[in-house]
């Protein structure tokens, strides 16, 4: 889960990590109080979106120019005039995709001095088990490309667990960074922080693009991006307070109530399976035939007929959505399940493309009898290849 960059900021300052003084606001009136109390002279206007690049994005509407998502002002009249110029417009930045995110919140910030520009994250590494660093002289730009372009300047390392971090472990960053004197102590701090922040909190990534030194040789958090391990959220009540559903898509948001796992894709055909394995396997397939999946969804493997129902209707109710196939091994999961699923979500909403089903496994005979019986005009399968071969001839105009 992800969450805004304010909110992160606010867990960072809870722990005592530095950062800027700030004020989240929703409208003009909220900015204009803000920014009074923050008090300048100069101050950062910040779009709160869930992407980076927003300093380099542009917004799709003119009058919004293509100034970005991070202006800084020089008086309180610019300040909120920037955030009158933000709100309620679509920022596209790299990380956005080219149909970018609507900004609904702003975030205030006293503006701070620059002398560096540094990187700093923290991830859970798969290869060792163990949360990792990095860290680079390179800041403020894409970590990506500089670990393409100079290598060299990146420190990477692993904690290890039992020992847990260490002093050492913050010099070793100090070093790298070329900071020295009170920056120095305070990077050691940080990192201590950062990694006990990190485990308390079960993040699966906290990058601070940029970590800066201030022209008074102080470090701060400028930029903070934070993402949890959804699979620890239950622990987390705190942060799934922090949830803002405006940046989720909103048949995920769908599914997630279902407690169904679906992902939206960019492709053509809807895909209803149980078991992720089987769920990979069924996208792989339809591209092998040339075709693309529209989304990922593994209904479980003891979902009821109502769970069916509610994917089905997340399925259909995607524009992109040009064919659907079903495709069901019934283990613990019965095929006539799924077969009354189907028929009551298509009952419910109709059928505006092909559909093909393949259901294989306990009650298939069954199963295959209730949709026979239904009249739904349904493409029957016998197997994996023939059911992809099937819905992507279908969606691309043969019989
Ligand atoms: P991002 O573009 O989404 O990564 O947003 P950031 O928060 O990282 O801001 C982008 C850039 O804006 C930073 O790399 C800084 O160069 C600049 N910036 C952000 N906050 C300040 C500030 O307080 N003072 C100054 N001078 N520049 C800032
Ligand atoms: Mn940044």
């Amino acid at each position: 889960m992800n969450i805004h960059e304010y909110q992160a900021k606010q867990i960072l300052k809870e722990y005592g990590a530095p950062v800027s003084r700030g004020v989240p606001v929703l409208d003009a009136a909220e900015a204009r109080r803000a920014v009074e109390t923050l008090g300048g002279p100069v101050w950062v206007v910040k779009a709160q979106i869930h992407a980076g690049g927003r300093g380099k994005g542009k917004f799709k509407e003119s009058d919004a120019g293509e100034k970005g998502g991070v202006r800084i002002a020089k008086s309180e009249d610019e300040a909120v005039a920037f955030v009158e110029q933000m709100l309620g417009k679509t920022l596209v930045t790299h990380q956005t995709g080219p149909s970018g995110k609507q900004v609904g919140r702003i975030y205030l910030e006293e503006g701070a001095a620059i002398a560096r520009e540094l990187y700093l994250s923290l991830l859970v590494d798969r290869e060792t088990s163990r949360i990792s660093f990095i860290a680079s002289t390179e800041g403020g730009m894409d970590i990506e490309e500089v670990a393409a372009e100079t290598p060299e300047k990146i420190l990477t390392f692993s904690v290890d667990p039992a020992t847990g971090i260490q002093p050492f472990h913050g010099r070793k960053v100090a070093f790298a960074l070329g900071l020295e004197g009170q920056a120095m102590k305070q990077c050691v701090k940080l990192i201590d922080t950062l990694y006990r922040l990190f485990v308390e909190k079960d993040c699966s990534l906290v990058e601070i693009n940029p970590l800066i030194v201030t022209e008074s040789g102080d470090i701060k958090c400028l930029d903070c991006k934070m993402n949890f391990d959804s699979n620890a959220l239950y622990r987390h009540p705190e942060i799934v307070e922090l949830r803002d559903e405006t940046e989720e898509d909103p048949k995920e948001l769908e599914a997630s109530k279902f407690d169904l796992n679906y992902i939206a894709l960019d492709g053509e055909i809807g895909c209803m399976v149980n078991g992720a394995g089987l769920a990979m396997a069924t996208m792989d397939i339809i591209k092998l035939y040339g075709s693309e999946p529209a989304n990922f969804l593994d209904v479980g493997g003891g979902a009821t007929k109502e769970k069916v129902t509610e994917a089905f209707k997340i399925i259909t109710s995607d524009p992109q959505v040009k064919g659907i196939l079903v495709n069901i091994f019934g283990g613990i999961m019965r095929c006539d399940v799924i077969a009354e699923g189907v028929i009551a979500a298509v009952k419910e909403v109709g059928l505006q493309v092909p559909l093909v089903v393949r259901l294989e496994g306990t009650n298939v005979e069954l199963g295959k009898d209730i949709i026979n019986k239904s009249g739904l005009d349904v493409i029957a399968a016998d197997n994996l290849a023939d059911a992809a071969q099937k819905i992507v001839k279908a969606v691309k105009g043969g019989a």
